[in-house]
């Protein structure tokens, strides 16, 4: 009988094959190396993405399907690339795992391509205010915009970047286009040890590092943290952005004062006295949800995550909150949600898969989390300083029909929020 090993946290019924399950990704690891005949791994896994498991079963020269929950066609495309003999979309039943595990062993599966949903396209810095007296310990939004820096003056056009600062502790989360003014602010301090987190390694979430003023200080160490990623470490990823042909200063100059680290959903990382949660995020690429625990206080940040994929009414079964069961267990009831809703409910349809959501499926998830203050940020690029208002309203007035009882403020470059 054929041995194949599940790493899910579903279960499937196969009588007709002899089935190992892991439901995490240590736990996957030890049983990999019992060599099975087919490998099945679900795309977000606790502690270990799919990805990074696939290119460790492919190493050892195991066959492959990953089980996608996060119907992405980059994703689905990178799977085939490192050599998945199939991609599945979730949910599945156990009937069509086992006509794909049957076709497998019959030698008749081949790589089908992407066909979830896709987007059916119809065509193709303001400076932040700094406080005169500023509180001992605070979060600071540095940049609130996605994809791209725009010019705004009510809210602020540099993408993502947020200072964590406690009387003991100084975290920052992304580099996008804001780190830049944070880096001149800092240079009126002694240069110091940064610790900086990558949500991912997107341009909008990574454009700034290269112009973040203290990396040029002699003195100044860094502890960077980024998610696994599919094809590059983030080592690979900085040598490129600091390569000849795009920054004129050497990535050897800088990288001997940068420790690199890598992250997976289920991570827990200390700072001093600021702690950093993670959950994977439904993004293209490996990308990461933070919770931060700081002065008794929980928040939760999540710029990057396209909630209900595809989805586009209030009625949710409970199924498909299953993909982002992790998140929802991580933030729930904290004190401050900080997520993203990059689309108005009509621009979401053309946009399914682009890694973000719409106002009605961010407000559904804001409204499973239950969280004590929403700030809504990762602007759209597209969206001017008036449209922002009009959607504010439009948020507020979803969240009274759908009974998410907490204030909702948009972002804005410069936002402090004492902790
Ligand atoms: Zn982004
Ligand atoms: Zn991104």
């Amino acid at each position: 009988m054929p041995r194949i090993l599940i790493a899910d946290t579903d279960s499937y019924s196969l009588p007709s094959y002899d089935v190992a399950w892991a439901n995490d990704g240590p736990s996957c690891l030890k049983k990999l190396e019992e060599k099975p005949d087919l490998f099945i791994a679900a795309l977000h896994l606790p502690k270990m993405h799919g990805i990074e498991l696939l290119k460790i079963a492919r190493q050892k020269k195991i066959p492959c399907i990953l089980l996608s929950d996060y119907p992405n066609a980059q994703t689905h495309q990178i799977a085939l690339t490192l050599g998945a003999q199939y991609v599945l979309s979730k949910p599945i039943s156990s009937d069509e795992l086992k006509k794909t595990i049957d076709a497998f062993f019959a030698g008749t599966l081949k790589p089908a391509p992407f066909s979830g949903p896709t987007a059916h396209l119809s065509q193709t810095p303001t400076l932040a205010t700094l406080p005169q007296k500023r509180p001992a310990s605070y979060l600071k939004l540095w940049g609130t915009r996605g994809s791209t820096p725009v010019i705004s003056p009510r809210f602020g056009g540099h993408t993502a970047c947020l200072e964590i600062r406690t009387p003991k502790s100084l975290v920052l989360i992304d580099a996008g286009t804001g780190i830049q003014t944070l880096g001149r602010e800092l240079l009126a301090e002694p240069p110091s040890h940064y610790n900086l987190f990558l949500s991912h390694t997107h341009w909008d979430h990574l454009a700034g590092f290269p112009f973040f003023a203290p990396l040029y200080h002699t003195d100044a160490t860094f502890d960077i943290w980024t998610p696994v990623g599919y094809t590059e470490n983030a080592r690979e990823v900085f040598a490129e952005i600091f390569s000849d042909s795009l920054f004129p200063v050497s990535f050897d100059r800088i990288a001997p004062r940068i420790t690199f680290h890598e992250m997976r959903s289920g991570d827990s990382i200390q700072v001093e006295d600021v702690q950093i949660q993670v959950a994977y995020a439904l993004h293209p690429g490996s990308t990461l949800c933070f919770k931060i625990s700081a002065c008794g206080k929980q928040i939760g940040y999540a710029t990057d995550n396209e909630v209900l994929v595809g989805h586009t009414h209030d009625a949710v079964s409970s199924e498909l909150w299953s993909p982002h069961r992790s998140l929802i267990e991580l933030l729930h009831r904290s004190d401050l949600l900080i997520h993203e809703a990059q689309y108005l409910d009509e621009e979401y349809p053309e946009r399914i898969g682009w890694g973000h959501s719409s106002v009605s499926n961010a407000t559904l998830l804001a409204r499973e989390i239950e969280p004590k203050e929403w700030i809504i940020t990762h602007h759209n690029p597209r969206h001017s300083d008036e449209d922002l208002l009009k959607k504010l309203i439009a948020h507020e007035t979803l969240a009274k029909r759908l009974g998410l009882h907490c204030p909702i403020h948009m972002a804005s470059d410069g936002m402090v929020i004492p902790l």
